[in-house]
């Protein structure tokens, strides 16, 4: 049955100034995936090319020779894109306002013609460092401008960035810089954040004791405090930067050269590089983002995403820059030095597109309505999110209190490996549900498929595991130096079809529902980590013997991280020794990862070949302990009995 009574329709006023209503959307939509071919070879004519394409769609999902091409033989440059053709229009319009983590540092807005000297000069910099087409080069910044010209320089002469998020530890840098096999990697003297301060150089110099000798560091002085300094290892971008040329020619690139590997949480415990390309991701997410947030020439759009996450690379830099847009980069958190820092900024700013995370929503709805109504949001045109599903009354008061029932809500659900956008409500054309992501982007065919036959369900209403059948322009190609993982990964399980992971609901109107990962992976806070990575940072601590993560219900964070923890035998437990493994996991892995509770567990529940059955350790984590299912296979029963009566819900 439909339920159009959850339904918040389009505007009319809305709808008249929209890029496209629904039946715009509708007959988009079908031309996109019965002439895939004819479709995108339009749409990727928005872009400017040195060498115009003549093939469009190369792509197979055949399982053992998966192959992903898009315009593959079509020569641009991303950052020519993102800058240099908008120079004779838009020299002196605003590309990025900076809004710096303490509100009393003025913004700087920087035109595009100041953009396109910065990231010359940086470029000209990474060249005189020997850094070459195709090398990687990894970022480990704050949210500063040299963050996005770092991207922009790696993309003009043809370097492969990978960003790794400046919240993580030295070992989980180690690991990237080793597993992408970079030559340089460009970090800050430190990151003030939320009025503290991570010092990025020295976490990055012990990243390097684990890496080759010959990587170089490329150090931002942004705070100007004192660091440590290694001569002819590290160099001061600042002031190369300022004796460096001003032009540096954009490098022509094939379309399916890599543009940037980005590292996903990694449920198995090793993070995948995730390898996107040059022309297919840039026509997509410039795509998405001028329909999705209905963007249009001369509006503000702010994502507070992390230039570490794809969310930041498609949102921040390469979605709006390519429009030729006003993007807004934000140094700080939601809540500092109040709750009102987000909605001070859109004031300021007069911000149009806002899009940010149910995790920072919960947050904020917990400080209460004041701090919004403080400031003048009428400039807000659409509102996004990203990241998870967004419960009900997080997405009711986004939708009351911050826009004013005026803003349609647009709820985005896609992955690193995704580009962009893959399920979205265009805002002036499909009504929104408060929880569901609604319908596909142009190109994009979901399928839901019985998790355990496989089989394709074709009835409108259908729960399954969410699957794509055809390819899109932003989808990611490779995992980096693994091509039998990406296949494996994404292509095996359900033949035929890219599989994304996540569990899903189609409703009656044709509505799609995601209802979680099918995998073991925990989102907290919006950010996503596999409980694989916990563990093994749990077990190198010489006083433990076993460990199993688990997510359970967390008021703030969505999901918390639960901890059952075996200690070895000439161990005591103690809450010193609680207090010393959160420690532990906290510089083993970040701040992120840092367990909520930890339980001392004598036994696991384990099936006689040795492996944990984790669903009992979710069940009793989420206090349901009334439907356990069947434990006749487990080697012990009675641990059950025991972890029971010591959870979080018993003490
Ligand atoms: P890894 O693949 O290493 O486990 P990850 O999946 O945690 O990493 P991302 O690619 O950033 O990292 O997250 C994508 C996932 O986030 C989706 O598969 C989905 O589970 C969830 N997600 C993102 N947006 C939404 C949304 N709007 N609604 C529901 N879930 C979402
Ligand atoms: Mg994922």
């Amino acid at each position: 049955m439909s339920d159009e009574t959850l339904m918040t329709k389009p505007s009319p006023a809305f709808t008249a100034s929209a890029h496209i209503d629904r039946a715009g959307y509708d007959e988009m939509y079908a031309r996109s995936v019965s002439d895939p071919v004819g479709f995108w070879g339009e749409m990727g004519k928005t872009l400017d090319w040195i060498t115009p394409y003549t093939q469009v769609k190369n792509t197979t999902f055949d399982f053992g020779r998966v192959d992903i091409q898009w315009y593959s033989d079509g020569v641009l440059n991303v950052s020519a894109n993102c800058i240099d053709r908008h120079l004779p229009k838009r020299s002196l319009q605003t590309a990025i306002i900076f809004e710096p983590d303490d509100p009393e540092t003025p913004a700087q807005h920087i035109t595009y013609k100041e953009l396109s000297d910065k990231v010359n000069r940086f470029a000209n910099v990474l060249l005189s460092q020997g850094v070459m087409r195709g090398d990687r080069v990894v970022i480990y910044l704050p949210m500063i401008p040299e963050a996005a010209y770092a991207m922009l320089a790696c993309a003009r002469i043809g370097a492969i960035h990978s960003i790794v998020f400046a919240g993580f530890s030295p070992d989980a840098l180690a690991n990237r810089i080793n597993d992408s096999g970079a030559k340089v990697v460009i970090t800050a003297d430190h990151a003030p954040r939320g009025g503290r301060s991570t010092p990025l150089k020295s976490n990055t110099d012990a990243a390097l004791l684990h890496c080759s000798d010959k990587v170089r560091c490329l150090v931002v002085k942004h705070t100007g405090e004192q660091t440590s300094w290694v001569q002819g290892r590290d160099v001061d971008v600042k002031y190369l930067m300022e004796h460096a040329s001003p032009e540096c020619p954009p490098r022509p690139m094939n379309a399916e050269d890599p543009l940037f590997v980005l590292y996903t949480s990694g449920s198995t415990g090793k993070p995948k590089g995730v390898v996107h390309t040059s022309g297919g991701y840039l026509t997509y997410a410039a795509l998405t983002h001028k329909y999705v947030f209905d963007y249009h020439d001369g509006d503000v759009f702010w994502c507070t995403a992390d230039v570490g996450w794809v969310t930041g690379h498609s949102y921040i830099i390469y979605g709006p820059l390519a429009n030729g847009a006003t993007t807004v980069m934000f140094e700080g958190v939601p809540t500092y030095p109040d709750a009102g820092r987000f909605w001070q900024v859109c004031e300021k700013h007069k911000v149009n597109q806002f899009y940010t995370a149910p995790t920072a929503l919960r947050a904020l709805m917990a400080h209460g309505n004041a701090p919004v109504e403080k400031y003048d949001l009428s400039s807000i045109k659409v509102l996004g999110t990203v990241g998870e599903p967004i419960n009900p009354e997080a997405w009711n008061w986004y939708n009351d209190v911050v826009g004013k029932g005026k803003a349609p809500i647009v709820d985005t659900w896609w992955q690193t490996e995704t580009g962009g956008h893959l399920l979205a409500p265009l805002p002036g054309a499909v009504a929104t549900k408060p929880g569901s992501a609604t319908l596909p982007f142009f190109g994009v065919q979901p399928v839901i498929l019985d998790a355990t036959s496989g089989e394709e369900i074709t009835t409108t209403e259908a729960e399954g595991v969410l699957c794509l059948k055809d390819s899109w322009p932003g989808q990611m190609r490779t995992v980096w130096g693994d091509h039998e993982r990406f296949q494996e990964t994404y292509f095996q399980q359900y033949k035929g079809y890219y599989f994304s992971g996540d569990g899903c609901r189609r409703d009656a109107d044709g509505y799609y529902w995601i209802t979680g990962r099918v995998d073991d992976v925990i989102n907290v806070s919006g950010h996503r980590m596999g409980t694989a990575e916990v563990e093994s940072a749990l077990v190198a601590h010489a006083a433990v013997a076993e460990a199993a993560v688990v997510g359970y219900p967390h008021e703030i964070k969505g999901q918390g991280i639960y901890a059952y923890v075996t200690l070895m035998n000439d161990q005591e437990p103690s809450d010193a020794l609680k207090k010393e493994l959160e420690v532990w996991v906290r510089t083993e892995i970040g701040p992120i990862a840092k367990p909520d509770f930890i339980q001392w567990a004598p036994g696991l529940p384990k099936t006689r070949s040795g492996k944990i059955m984790r669903r009992i350790l979710r069940k009793i984590a989420e206090n349901d302990t009334g439907s356990m299912g069947d434990i006749s296979t487990l080697a012990d029963p009675s641990v059950v009995e025991d972890l029971i009566g010591n959870s979080i819900y018993a003490v």
